[in-house]
């Protein structure tokens, strides 16, 4: 069993090393990405194998600006992936176009020259064919048909002739290319994959199936490897499902991307911790002047400004002397029940937050992010915190990987 990869889809994901947690200031002469440090610098050991930059994210579309500056943008391709992210030569990088941005779109909105611009002039090892997203996906009770259907083979003949033409001009290039497969059921991924092999790919990308069941995906990839020749190698693109990797890879898939570690930490309000056993729901310490639901409810009158960010900052310092084991779990609980009273008119989550407080899994954690902010890790407030979960994640989701992959060799 060759390993198998995970990339890691970048979109401006750093965080600032000098971030005062206590005080909540930031290094006033830091300069945003150029003194930040993005997970692969955080952490002492590997938390992916590499990322995933889309040309989307740096180039923006259609006149709408991505998420880079101009001045990071230029200096992304005078200085090259490698130097920009200071990554390691030992991680691979992947380019691909970002086709979730124009999927709206009739056609995709770059050319193949823009596209081998983009990854040659960014020093890419491998890039993604320009390919146009196919969102409907047949099941035994909705079958795709009609319009419809002539849109799913619209799509596919698009992505597939982009592919052909890519594929050509890629004689001179440096980089690895990927052909991508759309279909809208497992028969249509399978043709795909065989037009795409018949060019000559040897490495093939699997798209559109990011918001698919895990059934759904093992029988696109049940079908495609009755056709896959053994030399090729399957990348699965935007994948939540972590947990059924090891079973993708008997059917050839060699890597994958997923933001979904991250984005638990970072969106989610439950279970957007996680450990190697059980998972668990951050503490919610919304700040009183920057987040939106606090500021509507100030703005509305519901609740008191100045009560309101004397209950917050009580917490915060609560749950710091928690941490330091100068105050008991019932003081800390107390002050976050009173503090979510406030503005929380839901059910109380106080239960949850009592578990994660009673456990304590931050100190088992032996990641940088645990090991460097304690208790903080689990708060739930702003993106200093909320990325750096994240991270933790995707150490956590990492490690689980290595651990799977090493019982099948
Ligand atoms: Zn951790």
């Amino acid at each position: 069993m060759s390993k198998v990869k995970f990339f890691f889809p970048d979109s401006h994901d750093f965080v600032d090393p000098t971030f005062d947690f206590e005080t909540e200031t930031n290094n006033e002469h830091r300069v945003i990405q150029r003194d930040d440090k993005y997970a692969h610098e955080l952490f002492s050991k590997p938390v992916y194998d590499g990322i995933l930059v889309s040309k989307a994210v740096v180039d923006g579309l259609n006149g709408v600006k991505g998420r880079y500056s101009v001045a990071q943008r230029q200096r992304f391709f005078r200085e090259g992936i490698y130097k920009f992210f200071r990554l390691p030569k030992s991680y691979e990088t992947m380019g691909d176009c970002g086709a979730f941005s124009y999927s709206d779109e009739y056609e995709p909105l770059y050319t193949i020259d823009e596209v081998n611009e983009f990854y040659t002039n960014s020093g890419f090892t491998h890039g993604i064919s320009l390919d146009h997203i196919i969102f409907d996906f047949e099941t035994p009770k909705k079958k795709v048909s009609g319009e419809r259907l002539i849109e799913c083979k619209r799509r596919q003949d698009i992505t597939l002739t982009l592919a052909e033409t890519f594929l050509k001009s890629n004689k001179d290039l440096n980089f690895t290319p990927y052909g991508v497969a759309h279909g809208w059921n497992p028969e249509s991924y399978a043709e795909s994959v065989k037009a795409l092999q018949k060019m000559g790919y040897k490495r093939i990308a699997i798209g559109g199936m990011a918001y698919s069941r895990s059934h759904e995906i093992l029988s696109v990839l049940k079908h495609v490897n009755e056709i896959r020749q053994p030399g090729t190698q399957l990348h699965l693109l935007g994948i939540n499902r972590l947990n059924h990797i090891i079973e993708f890879s008997t059917f050839g898939v060699t890597s994958f991307d997923s933001t979904s570690p991250l984005m638990k930490g970072l969106k989610d309000d439950k279970l957007n911790y996680h450990t190697h056993g059980e998972d668990y729901t951050s503490i919610g310490l919304p700040q009183v002047d920057a987040n939106n639901t606090m500021r509507n409810l100030v703005k509305k009158g519901i609740i008191d400004q100045n009560k309101a960010i004397d209950l917050e900052r009580e917490c915060l310092n609560a749950v710091i002397a928690f941490d330091k084991g100068t105050i008991s779990k019932a003081n800390v609980l107390n002050s976050l029940l009173k503090y979510e009273n406030i503005y929380n008119s839901k059910a109380s989550r106080i239960e949850l937050m009592d578990k994660v407080l009673t456990d304590k899994p931050w100190k088992n954690c032996p990641c940088d992010v645990c090991q460097d902010i304690g208790i903080h890790v689990v708060l739930k407030r702003a993106a200093a915190r909320n990325r750096r979960r994240g991270f933790h994640n995707l150490y956590i989701a990492y490690e689980k990987l290595q651990r799977e992959l090493k019982q099948i060799q």
